[in-house]
């Protein structure tokens, strides 16, 4: 991306998360989706902003994707997460594996807003390990059949559109091990639409944090998709929700790096305005001890995620060598991983700084709190990502405990 372009973006990114404020904060009292984000980010352009500009998106490099994430992610985790359902889940694998005829059919509108994205891998009893779905599909005639339950979706309730996974035929017992073929069955990707029959979808309420954010769960029954809308070649689907995890894992990074940049500029703030002990609390030595915290998550977060998404950048420009491959796949679980903790942290130092108002979500510190505590699930929890590294540096594959 050119820096005119580059700079055009994120200046429409700043514009948007500007605007967006005011009404994310009623939302967040309210616990109510924000109905202002899809017109907003309409307005500013900013839904496609990795997609190629041949398909409507702003073709942004990873780097400048990550940025404009990063500054998404100052507003709340719960907005972040939208564009990271929408975009680096969402639209990534269609532009990535998908056939032209997908690519035209779902990018441009995706882009435009008129379609929002979802992507659809977790089920009830399938989540760090997604070789346990249930889900299965058939082929019948000129379409697939699918059937299945998937949970714990971001976007889910409001998506018009859903990269879906599933198995090739009926359970059987499992013997495989990794590959993304179990007992001899195989695991497809599929994109499909929320509006036609055999689909029922309920949000999901109860959470600990993220009241802004959609997250849902949907039943597929019976549910016909044509077979143009089969993602990649029959049997990819393993491989393609894998992919498609580099690219969620460092959304979540660069908007956790977002929250401690928000959490700084709050703390900052704060500790120049509260008075306690005749003198203002960023001058007690222990309170400084916090912003100090705070500033090392900050540069350290941002040094990792911008590395991984260099790293991405890099193996996108020689999509054949896989070295880069395992490179960039390596260093999004560790920017994840690293950049979520240290948000988690983050909020922590910052809720301190605030005392009794850091425990409460009329304040930016506690929100934060709460709704980033998630980024050390989704997308592969701490532990997943903990043993995936360990494996690497092992020598590979087969010291993977997580299989
Ligand atoms: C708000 C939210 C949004 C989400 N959005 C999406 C989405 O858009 N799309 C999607 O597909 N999914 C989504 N998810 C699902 C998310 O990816 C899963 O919750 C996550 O992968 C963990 O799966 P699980 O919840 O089933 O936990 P489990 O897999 O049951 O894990 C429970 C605990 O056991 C640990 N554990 C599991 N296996 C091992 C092992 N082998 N070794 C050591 N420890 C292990 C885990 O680390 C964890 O601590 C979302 C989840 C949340 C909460």
């Amino acid at each position: 991306m050119n820096p005119a372009d580059r700079g055009r973006l994120l200046s429409d990114v700043e514009s948007f998360c500007q605007e967006l404020r005011e009404h994310e904060e009623l939302c967040y009292v309210e616990h109510r989706f924000n109905h202002h984000l899809v017109p907003l980010a309409q307005k500013y352009n900013i839904l496609g902003m990795p997609v190629p500009t041949e398909y409507g998106g702003r073709g942004a490099d990873t780097a400048t994707y990550a940025r404009a994430l990063a500054r998404i992610g100052q507003e709340g985790t719960g907005v972040r997460t939208f564009f990271s359902g929408h975009t680096s889940i969402g639209q990534y694998p269609i532009m990535t594996w998908g056939s032209a005829e997908l690519k035209q059919k779902y990018l441009p509108a995706s882009c435009k807003g008129d379609k929002i994205l979802a992507f659809g891998l977790t089920e009830p009893e399938a989540g760090s390990n997604p070789l346990e779905m249930q889900s299965t599909y058939e082929r019948k005639d000129d379409h697939f059949v699918l059937n299945g339950t998937k949970y714990l979706i971001s976007n889910a309730g409001i998506a018009t559109t859903i990269v879906v996974f599933a198995y090739d035929r009926p359970p059987s017992p499992p013997v495989g091990e990794g590959s993304g073929v179990r007992g001899g069955r195989r695991i497809s990707a599929f994109v499909i639409d929320t509006d036609a029959p055999g689909i029922a979808r309920e949000d999901l309420l109860a959470k600990v944090g993220m009241p802004t954010a959609n997250t849902g769960m949907f039943e597929l029954t019976d549910y016909q998709t044509p077979i143009a809308n089969l993602l990649g070649p029959e049997g990819d689907g393993f491989r393609i929700a894998m992919g498609t995890l580099v690219s969620g894992r460092l959304s979540v990074a660069a908007g956790c790096l977002g929250v401690i940049e928000d959490c700084l500029i709050e703390s900052i703030h704060y500790a120049k305005e509260r008075m306690q002990h005749g003198k203002v609390i960023g001058k007690h030595q222990l309170v400084q001890e916090h912003l100090a915290g705070i500033e090392m998550a900050r540069l350290a977060s941002e040094a990792v995620v911008m590395k991984a998404a260099e790293a991405k950048d890099a193996s996108a420009a020689e999509p054949n060598n896989d070295a880069l491959k395992a490179k960039a796949d390596l260093l999004a679980a560790q920017a994840k991983l690293f950049a979520s903790n240290a948000a988690w942290e983050a909020a922590d130092h910052a809720v301190q700084i605030f005392g009794g108002r850091g425990w409460s979500t009329l304040y930016r510190p506690g929100r934060h709190l709460m709704d980033v505590r998630v980024c050390r699930i989704y997308e592969g929890t701490d532990e997943i990502l903990k043993m995936k590294i360990a494996a690497a540096l092992l020598g590979g594959r087969e010291y993977e405990a997580f299989k």
